[in-house]
């Protein structure tokens, strides 16, 4: 198998059931580096878990195996999900294959990349704040991030937990959506999922056929709201792209109107907040004893956990020190609750749109990818290319990456919002999108 553009940390082969029928049967899928897979090595993209290996596989994979897939290999991934360009990986960046002096995206950027060079039929990533959706559109591949609850978060490296979902990545609308009807659904071992069927005014997305049946192009008679906000301050070519996609939708019958999000101007300081709160949380377990690699420093604790912690980056260290500040007593009030509120005010934003409008359409990225090496030195700008992104994860909305056209030969992605469950509409509108 090529590895040019390094979309994988770890090559290793897991064997679909033989015996398994369905669309999956006989197809190859390339998971994330932080999604547990059993005898395969599970590094989140980090030094700290180079050696560790899974006594037990994730939901997701199980399920995947089982529906006939091949797991191929474990995917390269910005360390602990933490990153929009796969660069923060121990093990080296990955090539965007649409052009490979540029990024993929990330987190989940060898996800996408293995998808986009055709390395794996289908591929899983993880997105806690835009890291299924990004990839994709900067690969010009199809990521879906379900609503939260509707897939298994059993075996995902926690990064972020209130944020993040596992997601497929796909080459077609159909081939995600197909992807998504093998993973989604409730499990005993995570008691955040939910049975959409159960969800009172959730029933209506869930297609008696599954997801993948909704992929049918028909936006005839839909309503898409275009945010004004997600565009503002957006490149010009991308923002170009988009409108002619959406242009073309009401070519197909769908209806488009202007709408307005205010709290999104907010979501990536919220989301930054609570993301690296969580995240200094449940990084506290790598110090060596429970978790992760050990230092050698001669019984003295102190010393030996904080020579063990050398082991993460400078971006996850950065991170870690952001939230344990954001959580401490006395900032508490001033950043983790007013980040709470805000969340609390996107989702109120997005239920009140949703009463006129059945999805909402934006740039899945406010940029074209970056070049190799260009946002490195400037991690503010990095986080403020979620913008788009992050509202969905704040709201526990389903949302899409599907592409959208190119702008300078660069792939560019639009990004569908739906009502919580109501899968099966960002799907179809985005297969409308494809069908062009
Ligand atoms: N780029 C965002 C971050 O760095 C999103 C990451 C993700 O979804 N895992 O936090």
């Amino acid at each position: 198998m090529a590895t040019d553009y390094n979309a994988f940390i770890t090559e290793d082969t897991i064997e679909g059931d033989p015996d398994a029928s369905g669309p999956l049967a006989g197809a190859t899928v390339a998971v994330k580096d932080n999604i547990s897979t059993a005898g395969v090595r599970t590094t989140c993209g980090s030094e700290m878990l180079a050696d560790y290996v899974p006594p037990y596989s994730a939901t997701v994979v199980e399920r995947l195996t089982d529906a006939g897939a091949t797991v191929v290999g474990k995917t390269n991934m910005d360390e602990f999900g933490m990153g929009t360009t796969t660069e923060t990986s121990a093990f080296g960046p990955t090539r965007n294959p649409a052009d490979p002096e540029r990024v993929p995206g990330g987190s989940s950027g060898g996800s996408a990349a293995a998808v986009a060079a055709g390395e794996a039929d289908v591929a899983l990533g993880s997105d806690t704040g835009g890291s299924v959706r990004c990839p994709a559109a900067f690969c010009g591949v199809v990521g879906i991030k379900p609503t939260y609850g509707l897939v298994s978060r059993y075996g995902l490296v926690a990064y972020a937990n209130s944020l993040e979902q596992i997601g497929p990545i796909a080459g077609t609308v159909e081939r995600a959506a197909e992807t998504l009807d093998v993973i989604a659904g409730p499990d005993p071992n995570d008691g955040t999922t939910r049975d959409p069927r159960e969800v009172d005014g959730a029933d209506a997305g869930v297609p008696e056929s599954g997801y993948a049946a909704a992929a049918d192009g028909d936006v005839d008679g839909l309503t898409v709201g275009v945010p004004t906000e997600l565009f503002d301050g957006a490149d010009e070519r991308v923002v170009e792209t988009v409108e002619a996609a959406i242009a073309d939708l009401e070519v197909q019958g769908a209806e488009t109107t202007e709408i307005s999000l205010p709290s999104v101007e907010h979501a990536v300081q919220a989301y930054y907040v609570i993301a690296t709160g969580e995240a200094s949380s449940n990084l506290a377990r790598f110090d060596g004893v429970r978790y992760g690699h050990r230092a050698d420093s001669d019984g003295n604790w102190n010393e030996s956990f904080a020579e063990t912690r050398e082991a993460f980056g400078a971006e996850v260290k950065r991170r870690i020190l952001l939230g344990t500040y954001a959580l401490s007593a006395g900032y508490h009030d001033k950043y983790y609750r007013k980040a709470q509120d805000a969340r609390e005010w996107v989702r109120r934003d997005f239920e009140d749109a949703f009463a006129d409008v059945d999805v909402i359409a934006s740039p899945t990225m406010p940029v074209l990818p970056f070049e190799l090496g260009e946002s490195l030195d400037d991690p503010l700008r990095m986080y403020l290319a979620d913008a788009n992104t992050t509202p969905a994860n704040l709201a526990n909305l389903p949302a899409i990456s599907v592409p959208a056209g190119e702008a300078d030969g660069l792939p560019v992605g639009l990004q569908l919002v739906g009502p919580k469950f109501d899968e099966a509409t960002v799907i179809r509108a985005a297969s409308a999108v494809e069908d062009r």
